[in-house]
């Protein structure tokens, strides 16, 4: 071998080297972004998230924790479209870690990728309630979305770490792979089920809901944001009746007050559906989340006949 060699596949193991020890740290604002970062990162990846998922990802406190984990972020993930409007940008700030400002190659927004509904067409004011101006942020729970957030994590992981983009693609092609063959089953489960109605509390579920065919025709929240009022609840349980709804689909971290009396009134059940991984102990992947809600759902919609 000559010395040249020898010399540059010296340097190729050094390169190796330090690409195995500088790990990518990545920071998410939802531990749905995490546990997506997760299935293509592997063990190239450490992956931490802020916002916990049984947390109210609009209203979440924050603590100093969350700076330390940002000020040693390579990369920061978020859902954007304004949900983390009232607790991350001031974060961002504070951490004063220039590789994740808004606009630096460490800072994603995962909206750009995804299919976004229910983009205001017209001009949105104080009057109609906290709605989300950009379009709705609850973009996650369509699976094909959550393939398209992957499918964006994998070619920034790669874009930082080439030495390792072949092993980021091929760990994207196994969980599409995995995900299309659960999707088929989870399709399969509701597909009984499809163009049924349902009432949600807040606007968290026009993706899952599109994505498996149920129908979304109000919310407990009179507006966007808005907590119960008595005479929306009265409407709500008057549409019911009328039009045999026997669902209604509310968020762990919601008042079950209003949502039961509806239920009681009505005949109906209350599916407390998991918006986000982490929602529960139990469900600590991306899978296991559609897993939880669609069971459930079957489980309510059997109990409702
Ligand atoms: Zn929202």
């Amino acid at each position: 071998m000559s010395k040249r060699l020898l010399f540059s596949a010296a340097l190729l193991l050094t390169a190796g080297a330090a690409g195995a020890a500088s790990k990518l740290t990545v920071v998410t604002a939802t531990q749905d972004l995490a546990a997506l970062g997760r299935e293509v990162g592997g063990d190239l990846v450490t992956v931490g998230s802020i916002a916990m998922g049984y947390q109210d990802p609009h209203f979440v406190e924050a603590k100093p924790s969350f700076l330390l984990k940002l000020q040693k972020a390579d990369l920061l993930a978020v859902v954007g479209l304004q949900l983390e409007i009232g607790w991350l940008p001031v974060l961002i700030t504070q951490s004063r870690n220039a590789k994740i400002q808004v606009g630096a190659a460490g800072y994603m927004d995962m909206s750009q990728y995804c299919q976004i509904l229910e983009i205001p067409t017209g001009q949105v004011t104080r009057a109609m309630g906290d709605v989300h101006p950009l379009g709705n942020p609850h973009y996650w729970l369509d699976p094909d979305n959550g393939r398209r957030i992957a499918k964006a994590f994998a070619d920034k992981f790669s874009a930082m770490q080439p030495a390792s983009a072949s092993a980021f693609a091929g760990r994207y092609a196994d969980f599409d792979k995995r995900l299309a063959a659960a999707e088929k089953g989870w399709e399969a489960k509701m597909a009984p089920y499809r163009g049924r109605k349902v009432i949600t509390y807040h606007r968290s579920w026009p993706n899952f809901c599109d994505h498996f065919g149920l129908v979304v025709v109000d919310y407990i929240e009179p507006k966007p944001g808005i907590p119960p009022a008595p005479s929306h609840t009265l409407d709500l349980i008057n549409l019911m009746k009328r039009d045999n709804i026997k669902l209604i689909l509310v968020e762990p971290y919601f008042d079950l007050r209003a949502p039961n009396k509806i239920a009681q009134d009505t005949g109906g059940q209350v599916a407390v559906l998991l918006p986000s991984v982490g929602g529960v102990k139990q469900v600590t992947d991306y899978f296991q989340l559609f897993d939880y809600d669609i069971n459930l759902l079957v489980t309510l919609f059997e109990k409702a006949k």
